[in-house]
């Protein structure tokens, strides 16, 4: 594993603009991309500089940024090799934003919420087929992605389906999915939404860039923030019944819920999978997830 680092600021703000700090801290068009925007005779520069958090250039243009008093953004990763994506015992799968696809509650996709938390909706459970927003947007990205994400459920084409089905995954099955437009019947698609039987318990407190203060009051288990990079910890005894496909427990993120499903908007928990998945996800060439192997810590 190592982990990345990205640096985000603009170059206007560096007095002598964006090389002055670049060719000083060592860092060439491999690790720093910048680019020009002219809008309205306002010029923008923006400059991204991605680096192994080890490089010495890392810190050094630390210091230069902040010797000229320049803001900086930055946001940390960890990338892991395919050797240890097929050793972790299990892996997690979390979207990257860029294929999402709005659907769930707003789109007449029925819940129970009989054991629904109140204050944040953790805990319902999804009982009709998966409804997309046939006229939104974000429709596009079922064209452009194998697999989509929308609110961290996965739904993915046909082929991936059927290489999905091939593999006899424990815990998986797999479930129809519609677009929902407004005064008209929906449409039966030929993505299928992954279904998985079994939830994981709670994870160990040893993760680290998570935020536990930060979940509901009430159930402990929604609206969790996390800081990039998140190491995801279980304890070993808390994966004896694990399957091919589980889903998490907690749920992260955003949550607006009033009691109301035509007005809400809630993450459902993520997918944690193991190697035998993140493989055939791999070799169908899936883009747009981040695959994070778990840890495993002793019992507390
Ligand atoms: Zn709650």
């Amino acid at each position: 594993m190592r982990t990345k680092a990205r640096i985000f600021f603009h170059g206007t703000d560096v007095p002598g603009r964006e090389q002055a700090v670049l060719s000083s801290a060592g860092c060439g068009p491999d690790v720093a991309r910048v680019s020009d925007i002219e809008w309205n005779g306002t010029l923008s520069v923006f400059v991204y500089v991605t680096l192994d958090v080890e490089d010495p250039r890392l810190a050094l243009l630390q210091k230069l940024l902040l010797a000229y008093k320049v803001k900086w953004s930055e946001d940390r990763w960890d990338e892991y090799t395919d050797e240890e994506y097929e050793a972790a015992p299990l892996i997690v799968v979390e979207a990257l934003g860029e294929n999402h696809v709005v659907g769930g509650p707003r789109f007449y996709t029925e819940y129970d919420l009989s054991n629904a938390c109140p204050a944040c909706g953790a805990g319902m459970r999804q009982t009709g087929a998966y409804m997309l927003d046939g006229a939104g947007p974000s429709m596009i990205g079922l064209g452009q992605f194998r697999a989509v994400s929308s609110y961290s459920e996965l739904i993915v084409d046909q082929p991936l389906a059927e290489a999905l089905a091939r593999a006899n995954l424990s815990g998986l099955s797999l479930r129809s999915v519609y677009a929902y437009q407004p005064n008209e019947a929906p449409i039966e698609l030929i993505w299928k939404q992954l279904w998985a039987s079994h939830t994981l318990p709670p994870m160990s407190p040893r993760s680290t860039g998570i935020d536990f203060d930060s979940a509901c009051k009430t159930c402990r288990r929604g609206k969790i923030d996390s800081t990039s990079p998140v190491r995801f910890a279980y304890r070993a005894k808390d994966l004896e019944g694990a399957q091919d496909v589980n889903r998490m427990w907690e749920r992260f993120g955003y949550v607006r819920w009033n009691g109301d499903l035509k007005t809400a908007v809630l993450w459902q928990p993520y997918f944690i999978v193991t190697p035998k998945v993140w493989r055939i996800f791999r070799d169908a060439g899936v883009t747009g997830f981040q695959w994070l192997p778990i840890r495993v810590v002793d019992d507390e």
